[in-house]
């Protein structure tokens, strides 16, 4: 079989993990991108929570947020087999907690789901969460452990990928992709260098690339926060999420007793952090997890999550030499396994799992949606 040769432009976690799994079914790739790992993958808590976020009158998201965490072990084993390093999985299930009474009710709607779902969760009074979670506050009016629900560090992640596939990278933006009649070819870069491609794989995020209509995806700004705890004495084990007055907050601990605390949502399009959302969530926080105060802040930052009308990816082919791979809304880290292995059987033209690719197929949109070329789809 020729060598197929595949420019990948961004090095998200999304293009990151398409690009090792390419090169091993033996694929040659070049990596673009000016600032790598530095997107909304940067900010993700790294959540792997495909019970904790099911979401109702959502079944196809909710077959992929599964489908993807069952790949999760052999992911994170194939990047250590790539590169020496394993990554900072934690099998350490989460806690969904409700702050008080009137949380309980969308704590029980979540329940039933997950009930009506088949998902192996277990329900808990408050006292014994708290036994399993003593730092809880006391008066938590209820929690559902779900056990399968683990996570990542994100970070770990695209540090480990973006050391193995060094050789392949160039740190510079893209500007245009190189077309002959309707077929795409290969990239422009923003220096002037043209890259001859078999393949391209768009996997920008909320990146635009110029002359390429924008995709149908809006940016989704959250706030999060990094905080230390004590390594000796981990404030917390497992990963609570909360629901305190019908807002979101969660704590996702890390094994040097660090935690990462977030996230608002907001859509007001403005990237910078926004200190009215931070108050909220530290103040939720501490409403579950009151000895959070004793933590000293590391960092706090905003990014846009890549966002879709129905929150599902766009994976799929748009013309016989592109394929788009983006708007991972908020569950990017989570479906990487499930991206970037359908990403590359569609680059590569090997065998697929057609009902899975039936839910991210781009086409789901209406035609007006998309500016760049379809005729051979
Ligand atoms: C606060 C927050 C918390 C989150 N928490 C979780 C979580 O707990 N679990 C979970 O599953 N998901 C979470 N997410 C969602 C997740 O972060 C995203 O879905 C995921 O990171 C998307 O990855 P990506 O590679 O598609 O995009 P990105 O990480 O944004 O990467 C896109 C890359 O493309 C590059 N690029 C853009 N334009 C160009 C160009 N013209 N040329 C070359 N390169 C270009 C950018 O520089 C960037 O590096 C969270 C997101 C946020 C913001």
């Amino acid at each position: 079989m020729p060598l197929v040769h595949v420019a990948i432009v961004g090095a998200g976690i999304i293009g990151l993990a398409t690009a090792l799994e390419l090169r091993s079914r033996g694929a040659t790739i070049t990596l673009i991108d000016p600032a790598p790992g530095l997107g909304a993958s940067h900010a993700a808590a790294g959540m792997l929570a495909p019970s904790a976020e099911t979401t109702w009158g959502q079944g196809k998201l909710n077959a992929l947020l599964s489908a993807s965490a069952r790949a999760y072990p052999e992911f994170i084993d194939a990047v250590q087999l790539a590169s020496g390093v394993r990554p900072a999985f934690i099998q350490n299930s989460t806690l969904v907690v409700a702050a008080q009474p009137a949380d309980r009710e969308a704590l029980v709607e979540l329940i039933d789901l997950q009930d009506s779902l088949g998902l192996p969760v277990k329900r808990l009074l408050g006292t014994e969460a708290r036994a399993l979670e003593p730092a809880l506050a006391a008066n938590i009016a209820g929690a559902v452990l779900c056990p399968d629900d683990h996570q990542v560090d994100p970070r770990s992640l695209i540090t480990i990928l973006l050391e193995a596939l060094k050789e392949n990278l160039l740190v510079e933006p893209v500007a245009g992709l190189l077309r002959v009649g309707e077929r795409t070819i290969g990239v422009r870069t923003g220096s002037g260098t043209n890259i001859h491609a078999d393949q391209v794989l768009l996997a920008t995020g909320m990146g635009q690339i110029p002359g390429v209509p924008r995709l149908p995806i809006r940016p989704v700004y959250g706030e999060i926060l990094r905080v230390q705890g004590s390594a000796e004495h981990p404030l917390l084990r497992h990963t609570v999420r909360g629901i305190v007055h019908r807002r979101p907050v969660y704590l996702v601990p890390r094994a040097d007793g660090s935690l990462v605390l977030g996230a608002s949502s907001r859509e007001d399009g403005d990237a910078r952090v926004n200190l009215g959302e931070v108050t909220t969530l530290l103040e939720n926080a501490r409403r579950l997890v009151p000895g959070i105060v004793d933590t000293t802040l590391n960092e706090v930052i905003a990014r846009a999550r890549p966002t879709t009308f129905d929150d599902i990816p766009l994976l799929g082919r748009l013309d016989e030499g592109l394929v788009i791979s983006t708007g991972y809304s908020r569950h990017g880290v989570l479906l990487t396994p499930l991206g970037a292995r359908l990403g590359a059987q569609l680059l590569l033209g090997e065998p697929f799992d057609a009902q899975l690719a039936g839910i991210v197929d781009p086409h789901r949109l209406s035609s007006q949606d998309f500016g760049i070329a379809r005729t051979h789809l």
